[in-house]
């Protein structure tokens, strides 16, 4: 509901439509609609930004740096976990409206999603205190020692699959590391990222520290990585925007931190549980199958492909698709007509190309607006379109493999290396299977486990850099060794 010019309330939130610059809200003369997943109802006129926006949010970035990194990590650190305090007490308000703006699921949101928002605020925050230190090692007698110093302003640009969890996954290292921050959500979820900005001035933040642009990638988005005040862009999102991004940031030398797109396989041996397989494979349609990690190629040995299919579909068969604000609902809405229409046109594809659809293959009539069936594709020829490029919606494609060398060979046969799922019974198998994948991160049994402390990110197009624990603070920090000689000090 607008209840002001610039504000709308929503989820019990008033959440403000404008950018969030140098602690100030300011509107743009334009604005753009945030059109709920759900139902197809406008939630907010949005300001939406441009060169002068990302300009001014930059010069408050830096203006606010040189106080930010002379707080210390400590410092900084109570900031930072009074901000996660209020993240965990504003967990159902920011749960509901991210369902809202995104068509996510709520109890996702509630359960795991909000909790780890806070967690990726407080887990760098302890990081920078605790952990971030490198034994003193001496060179002819020489100390050498490490430490990581603030470079400036993070430019952090995020994609609307997982939009509050995936934006702190980068704030969280960057402000801990003693860098100032300009967020650039997705414009098809603004709306969390402005209560975020809320949140950082009630946690006490400095004005200036935190700031939100908002608007179209093209626009302000573009703007903001070509600026010559950046010192480091985060990037999450597809391969065409990274490279657009990569040539803006070659004309500052901008350093890049990549987290792109994945067409990860999803690996079954002979020997494997079935019943985890069948499980984990249905896991793969997660959040409407808008999830980067997802092992999307379900590669099944060809000993146990019928009863895989069989048990799959008859589970699939199963999955309750509706409002994601329903606690049975398994799957929701696609994210926008658009990405709908990118989704089916991939399934039309790969049946004119001879492919088959086993089940799904269209919209859910039952549901009407977004909703995507869950699809399984099987007989795509190898290398077309379906088997190597990210559909990004619930639609999973199955081979079958004779020998553990082809299920690798399969595996690895894709521009992307993101993530890969192997489902095996027996672990010296898995660790040969493992160790020839081409992939950021492998799930060997299991999905979705995953550390803050562990590296994270994609090989070959699926990224540039590794973040997580230490890895953040290597991309977001000025890593430096200062080299004390033994010699030359006055007693
Ligand atoms: P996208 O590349 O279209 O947009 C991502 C962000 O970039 C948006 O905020 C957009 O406004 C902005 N943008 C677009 N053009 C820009 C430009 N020229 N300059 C600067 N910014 C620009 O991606 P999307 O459709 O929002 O997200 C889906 C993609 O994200 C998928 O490929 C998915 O795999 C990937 N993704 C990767 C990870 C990961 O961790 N590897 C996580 C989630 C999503």
């Amino acid at each position: 509901m607008q209840t002001a010019e610039h504000q709308v309330e929503l989820a019990g939130l008033t959440v403000d439509t404008r950018h969030y610059i140098g602690g100030q809200r300011f509107a743009s003369a334009e604005t753009f609609e945030s059109i709920s997943p759900i139902d197809g109802s406008v939630l907010a006129h949005v300001s939406r930004g441009g060169a002068g926006e990302a300009d001014a949010a930059v010069w408050a970035a830096r203006n606010a740096f040189p106080a930010w990194r002379d707080l210390g990590p400590t410092g900084r650190g109570e900031i930072l976990h009074r901000l996660a305090d209020l993240i965990e007490t504003h967990v159902e308000q920011l749960s509901q409206l991210e369902t809202l703006d995104n068509g996510s699921l709520l109890r996702s949101h509630r359960r795991g999603v909000m909790p780890r928002v806070a967690m990726n605020i407080r887990f760098f925050a302890d990081w920078a205190m605790n952990e971030l230190s490198h034994p003193v090692w001496q060179t002819r007698g020489h100390d050498n020692v490490v430490s990581w110093d603030p470079s400036g302003v993070a430019a952090i640009i995020t994609p609307w699959n997982a939009p509050l969890m995936l934006a702190t996954w980068r704030i969280g290292p960057a402000l801990a590391a003693g860098d100032t921050v300009v967020l650039k959500p997705a414009e098809w979820t603004p709306l969390t990222a402005s209560v975020f900005a809320d949140l950082c001035e009630q946690a006490g933040m400095p004005a200036g520290v935190f700031n939100v642009v908002q608007g179209y990638g093209a626009e302000v988005g573009a703007a903001l990585v070509a600026h010559p005040g950046i010192a480091r862009i985060a990037f999450t999102g597809s391969v065409p925007t990274a490279k657009a991004i990569m040539r803006s940031a070659a004309d500052n030398l901008t350093p890049v931190s990549f987290e792109l797109g994945g067409k990860s396989p999803f690996i079954v041996t002979d020997d494997a549980d079935l019943n985890l397989a069948v499980d984990l494979a249905i896991e793969q349609y997660d959040n409407a199958g808008q999830v980067c990690l997802s092992g999307t190629r379900l590669l099944v040995h060809e000993g146990i492909a019928d009863e895989f299919a069989e048990r799959f579909a008859a589970k699939a068969a199963q999955i309750v698709q509706g409002d994601p604000r329903d606690e049975a609902t398994q799957i929701g809405p696609q994210i926008h007509r658009v990405h709908l229409d990118r989704v089916a046109g991939f399934v039309e594809r790969a049946q004119a190309a001879g492919a088959q659809i086993a089940f799904g293959g269209g919209p859910n009539d039952d549901l009407g607006g977004l909703y995507y069936r869950p699809t399984l594709i099987t007989g795509a020829t190898p290398g077309s379109e379906i088997l190597t490029a990210e559909v990004f919606g619930p639609v999973l494609a199955m081979q079958t493999y004779s020998s553990d060398e082809e299920a690798v060979q399969l595996a690895n046969a894709t521009e992307y290396g993101l993530a890969a799922v192997v489902v095996c019974g027996d672990r010296e198998r898995a660790e040969r299977l493992t160790k020839n994948l081409v992939a950021g991160t492998i799930w060997v049994n299991c999905f979705f486990v995953r550390d803050l402390a562990a590296p994270f990110g994609g090989s070959k197009k699926s990224g540039i850099g590794r973040e997580g624990g230490v890895w953040s603070f290597d991309f977001y920090a000025d890593v430096k060794n200062t080299v004390y000689a033994p010699s030359g000090w006055k007693e």
